[in-house]
């Protein structure tokens, strides 16, 4: 390769978010990303929400708290996190020592822009009594300012850790707040924030895949909204969803998540109909946009050239810390 094209392409990492190296399309990736992960003793963390190609050469898929998990338990020293940028962070802020690089760093989340940390900050000190209890979708500096973090698997047992009459402060996801409250009897105070994608399903295309398809029952994410949480058979977090469809004796399902969860359900149980819930838009499934800027060949790049990589501040990595070990010891405690 041409120096001159790597040191182009890194100087302009800030702006891209990833390396804008083109891959010769003779290279079969699949080989390639094998012989790196040995060549660097690395391994590949991937979210259910990948495209099809991700999952399958990843070495470990999940949700968040199984992601969360798997990064504190590597012997790798260096963590290819595809999946968005939050998780990334929470690899690193458990993996100090450990090289974290991800795809493409401008892998966002909706739901965690959605909860600045200064404006959190103020929203926390006039509730000085409440404690914080964060949905692990956020930025490190929300976690910094959280007493303890939670997924979608989990919040139900954390959240109940607490005395009844704790006030709580739950951010940044107002669905899944909501949810919580409903299913637990608490009174959280919430924080107004959501995920782009899990908030515009279409509650009439649904209702009319739902007469198309009678035998489908509608499985849902609880970070969608109450009306269709109101309307679906099971709810639960990817895992969970996951489990089900395997479990479960319905032959076909609608499912209300993001649709890179489809691909380990229909791996899963080949033999049923899996059905992505359509949006409110021209689209028929409902990808998320930030989950989606990871390629292959992004995912090639980074790990063969180290970059784009986490770098996180210690004080905040400390402070954030905290509320993820706490989260992960009522997790095993559970039994999660
Ligand atoms: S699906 Fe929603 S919560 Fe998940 S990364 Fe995308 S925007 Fe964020």
């Amino acid at each position: 390769m041409n120096s001159g094209i790597l040191e182009t392409a890194k100087s302009d990492l800030d702006r891209n978010g990833f390396l804008d190296i083109a891959v010769d399309p003779k290279l079969d990736l699949f080989v390639e990303i094998e012989k790196l992960k040995k060549e660097k003793n690395a391994v590949i963390l991937a979210h259910y929400y990948q495209e099809p190609d991700i999952q399958d050469i990843a070495d470990y898929i999940g949700d968040s708290l199984g992601l969360a998990q798997e990064a504190q338990k590597t012997n790798a020293d260096m963590i290819v996190f595809a999946g968005v940028h939050f998780m990334a962070e929470t690899a690193k802020i458990l993996n100090p020592t450990k090289k974290v690089v991800i795809p493409d760093f401008k892998a966002g989340c909706s739901l965690s822009d959605s909860c600045p940390p200064p404006l959190f900050q103020k929203f926390k000190e006039q509730h000085p009594d409440h404690v914080v209890v964060s949905y692990i979708n956020c930025s490190a500096g929300i976690k910094a300012l959280s007493d303890v973090i939670v997924t979608s698997s989990n919040a139900r047992v954390i959240v109940e850790s607490f005395p009844k009459d704790q006030k709580i402060i739950f951010a940044p996801d107002k669905n899944l707040g909501a949810y919580i409250n409903k299913v637990t009897g608490r009174d959280m105070l919430l924080w107004n924030g959501a995920c782009m994608v899990h908030e515009i399903f279409s509650l009439e295309k649904i209702t009319r895949l739902k007469h198309q398809h009678p035998e489908a029952k509608l499985i849902a994410h609880p970070e969608c909204e109450e009306p269709l949480l109101r309307m679906a058979d099971y709810i639960g977090s990817t895992t969970g969803l996951l489990k089900y469809t395997r479990e479960d004796d319905a032959t076909a399902y609608i499912v209300a998540t993001e649709t890179g969860i489809l691909h380990q359900m229909e791996k899963a149980s080949p033999e049923k109909t899996f059905i992505p819930a359509p949006p409110d838009n021209s689209c028929a499934c409902n990808d998320c946009p930030h989950m989606k800027r990871n390629t292959l060949e992004k995912l090639y790049l980074c790990m063969k050239y180290e970059m784009p990589d986490i770098i996180m501040d210690e004080t905040l990595r400390l402070a954030a810390k905290k509320p993820i070990d706490r989260m992960l010891e009522i997790s095993a405690a559970a039994g999660l």
